[in-house]
């Protein structure tokens, strides 16, 4: 018998499945709110026009494709440190990498901290991002879940939030999500950032921020408030970076992991850790998204162009985001969300009706994408939800 015989058929990832369901309907009308990408109100995903600038000129000055080290492309990290940590950046204590995509990051994260702390328990809100619990579990981290959301108030229960990182210990992890929270919408305000960095402080929590779409709740400054709030009061922290819902680079793979350490030398220290675990991966990260993002970072007119075009796809998530609460008051407490994903209270059976009856897809746990509506479908959306409800 094969080595390989020993494996076992896997389910496909759910959202695929409804990708393909969705693009095989003929029905005119027919509305995807499944897939996780940002669109205009022409239904497109388009590629920055900040990022086409940039890749010209990249293409236009690029003199080698010469491999560069584990940590990827310096200058990228460099030029989007401010960006998260503004002025509270904590200087030598600062390490971190080029990693392919937010995914990278976490799984590097989960890593090191494994490497530390072999069986560490990691403390996460559900419902949370899918591919978080798959990651902790391939590095042998252990789960802590607790609830983060309620479906009701569509708002985060702060209250079970506090206590179940109250009841951590010194050595745990808590993976918090900073903003636009993925499957919810459900972001913590600044007094719950305060109230949660107190916690993790008093208890010795390392925490794991996961920062996968700054700029899209309500500005790249105060998206980041989380990240800023938390450093006050703990003396290390790990932030996973994505920069491709911020940049539009998705397929391009791009991110990277921020690290504070108590001091410069332990920063030194777990830099050569992620630097060996990250040669371990991948060797090294692809090169092109960040190429890009730096060039776009390290240039005034570039930078100003891509803030604009951030300021357009939040406007568009905020406008839709009224518009449902406006159509129906049900809707009113999306509204008070960021980002592109809530999570509907509709059972498997009516996420069925809704695309058999009204074509409109999306998976059985009920997450939309805002970004799917537009000013066109947004009152079918709204009449078929509240339908099947
Ligand atoms: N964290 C969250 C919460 C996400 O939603 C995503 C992307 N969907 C990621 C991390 C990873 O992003 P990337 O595509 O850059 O790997």
């Amino acid at each position: 018998i094969g080595t390989l015989d020993a494996l076992t058929l896997q389910p496909p990832d759910p959202l695929l499945s409804v990708i393909g369901a969705f693009r095989a309907d003929p029905r005119p009308g027919k509305i995807d709110v499944g897939v996780g990408v940002f669109r205009t109100e022409a239904g497109e995903t388009p590629v920055f026009r900040s990022m086409k600038a940039a890749e010209a000129v990249l293409l236009e000055t690029q003199r080698t494709k010469a491999y560069l080290g584990p940590e990827g492309d310096i200058g990228f990290f460099e030029a989007l440190r401010p960006v998260v940590f503004g002025a509270a950046d904590p200087g030598a204590r600062v390490f971190g990498l080029q990693t392919p995509g937010g995914t990278g990051a976490l799984r590097l994260a989960a890593e090191l901290i494994a490497l530390a702390r072999p069986g560490a328990r990691v403390f996460l809100g559900t419902p949370t991002w899918p591919n978080h619990p798959p990651i902790l579990k391939k590095t042998g981290l252990q789960q802590i879940p607790y609830r983060h959301f309620d479906p009701q108030t569509q708002a985060v229960c702060a209250d079970q939030v506090f206590e179940a990182l109250d009841s951590a210990q010194a050595g745990d992890v808590a993976l918090l999500q900073v903003c636009c929270h993925n499957p919810t919408g459900a972001d913590f305000n600044l007094e719950q950032w305060r109230e949660i960095a107190r916690i993790l402080g008093r208890r010795g929590v390392l925490p794991l921020l996961d920062l996968a779409y700054q700029g899209l709740a309500e500005g790249l400054e105060a998206d980041a408030a989380g990240v800023r709030i938390v450093l006050e009061q703990v003396p290390a922290a790990l932030i996973a970076y994505s920069c491709d819902k911020n940049f539009g680079l998705y397929r391009e793979r791009t991110g990277a992991l921020f690290g504070v350490a108590a001091t410069g030398e332990a920063a030194r220290i777990a830099h050569s850790n992620v630097l060996a675990l990250a040669r371990a991966a991948w060797s090294m990260p692809p090169d092109h998204g960040a190429a890009a993002a730096r060039i776009i970072l390290e240039d005034p007119a570039l930078a100003a162009d891509w803030r604009a075009e951030l300021a357009e796809m939040r406007d568009r998530i905020v406008s839709m985001r009224e518009l449902l609460g406006m159509i129906d008051p049900a809707f009113a407490p999306l509204a008070r969300q960021h980002g592109m994903f809530s999570t509907l209270p509709l059972s498997p059976d009516q996420v069925r009706r809704l695309r058999e009856e009204f074509a409109i897809y999306m998976p059985n746990s009920g997450r939309i994408n805002v970004a799917g509506l537009t000013r066109g479908n947004v009152e079918a959306f709204v009449r078929a939800v509240r339908s099947v409800m």
